[in-house]
């Protein structure tokens, strides 16, 4: 156990960081904080990089694994419902409405937790996540919003238990979650809820502001950055400005090829699998996206009562055609050859009409998943070809089945 002392940050009282392990290197690794804890080979079960068993995990936590069956299981994991939300007082700061940190107040102002383990904005730079200890409700306001890059989260595990946590909350993204929950047991909580978001694409944050600098000449301005539903990337600045791009005009082509690491182009759980519920938005057509996963995951809802305003997602459009094209330029760019790129005069014209045309809610969600788990699937035979037996799991090869996609060993034809 880590007993060193934990060091009050500048976020406020009730919001604590706390000195950490220094990090070994690990291959694939997105430095969830296992390997910064007393036990740094818990690695080797904990990591959803080496030999993730979601199945297990899914029975474990929500009582059953996902059933390939039910609609949309395979895409959106084990869930009881599925809805769309927001709060009706959206919080200053959050990303959306503030779901996820109002969730975790609830938790802490309820006292059904002690502590809540979450990231807060580096003092020095807003997009760097720091990992915190949260005790007091009034502190999670400082945690609200997102950031780019990867936080050892789960290394204070050790500190809150050792300052007797029994009854903790994690707000975590998938690779976060998938860690904690094999490690779960071990713990020796009363009682642990876990609140995910969905993830994709995440970088680090160095890499982050280069991206940032090819968005604006002042990038330190930019104060918020969201990949909406719609296909725009909204930017908010310091003044109150707001700024919204089409994703085709992003100056993607400019990043260099490692941009986005392995790590999160290898991914195998954009939808959060093992929390007990997911506060995202792409399935939510300009809302939030929550997906109750569990018992645990309902009374979080709960906690909020008329506070949020719940409502049936909606689902319309064709994800096909969309799905198809990023298929076919990922295939390309695996295969050295240039992207199919339209020219440049036409892009902000489709630009503006995508949004109008692409799928939406549900399907949109869909989409998405889909594109990941194509991007999985044909990057881990060619990057890491003896991983891929272990590392990705028979929902990904079935999402992409629908696209003549099959597992390496079984050729397709
Ligand atoms: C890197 C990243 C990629 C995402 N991609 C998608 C996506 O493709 N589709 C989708 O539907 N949703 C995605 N999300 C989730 C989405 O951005 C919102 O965070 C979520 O919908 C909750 O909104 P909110 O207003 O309720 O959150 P808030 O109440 O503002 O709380 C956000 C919570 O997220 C935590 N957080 C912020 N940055 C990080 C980070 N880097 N690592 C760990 N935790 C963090 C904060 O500490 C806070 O607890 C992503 C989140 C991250 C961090
Ligand atoms: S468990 Fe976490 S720290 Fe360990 S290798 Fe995996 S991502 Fe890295
Ligand atoms: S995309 Fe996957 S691996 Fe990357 S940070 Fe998000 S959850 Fe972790």
């Amino acid at each position: 156990m880590d007993s060193r002392p934990p060091r009050e940050g500048p976020w406020g009282p009730g919001v604590e960081t706390i000195p950490l392990r220094a990090a070994p290197y690990r291959d694939l690794c997105t430095d969830c904080g296992v390997s910064r804890l007393a036990d740094a080979k818990a690695c080797g079960t904990a990591c959803q990089f080496i030999r993730p068993d979601y199945a297990g995990l899914e029975a474990a936590v929500h009582g059953r694994a996902r059933d390939p069956a039910r609609a949309d299981e395979d895409h959106f994991g084990v869930f009881l419902r599925l809805v769309r939300a927001r709060l009706r007082a959206p919080r200053p700061g959050a990303q959306w409405t503030g779901i996820a940190t109002r969730l975790a107040e609830r938790l802490l102002e309820t006292g059904m937790v002690e502590a809540v383990l979450t990231v807060a904005p580096d003092p020095d730079d807003r997009w760097r996540p720091v990992p915190v200890l949260v005790t007091r409700a009034e502190g999670m306001a400082a945690c609200r919003g997102m950031r780019m890059g990867y936080a050892p989260l789960l290394a204070l595990l050790e500190p809150a238990l050792a300052r007797g946590h029994r009854r903790l909350a994690v707000i975590g993204i998938p690779c976060q979650v998938y860690a904690l929950r094999a490690l779960e047991r071990r713990l020796g909580l009363e009682r642990l809820y876990v609140i995910g978001t969905p993830c994709s694409d995440n970088t680090t944050t160095e890499n982050f502001h280069r991206f940032l600098a090819n968005l604006d000449e002042d990038p330190c301005s930019i104060t918020y950055l969201e990949f909406r539903a719609d296909m725009l990337v909204e930017l908010r600045y310091a003044d109150g400005r707001v700024r919204t791009i089409p994703f085709l005009m992003l100056p993607i082509a400019d990043l260099p090829a490692d941009f986005f690491p392995l790590t999160c182009r290898t991914c195998v759980d954009y939808v959060n699998a093992l929390a007990d519920l997911v506060v995202g938005y792409m399935g939510g057509e300009g809302r939030q996206w929550l997906i109750m996963r569990n018992a645990r995951g309902e009374a979080l809802l709960d906690l909020l009562g008329d506070e949020v305003e719940l409502g049936a997602p909606t689902d319309r459009g064709r994800r096909d055609g969309p799905v198809k094209a990023f298929l076919e330029n990922t295939r390309r760019a695996a295969g050295g050859l240039p992207l199919r790129r339209m020219p440049k005069w036409l892009r902000p014209i489709v630009g503006r009409i995508m949004p109008l045309v692409a799928p939406k809610g549900l399907e949109f969600a869909r989409a998405r998943v889909e594109m990941k788990a194509i991007e999985t699937a044909l990057l881990v035979p060619r990057a890491r070809p003896r991983r891929v037996r272990h590392m990705v799991p028979p929902h990904v090869w079935r999402l992409v089945a629908r696209y003549g996609i099959q597992p390496p060993d079984r050729p397709s034809g």
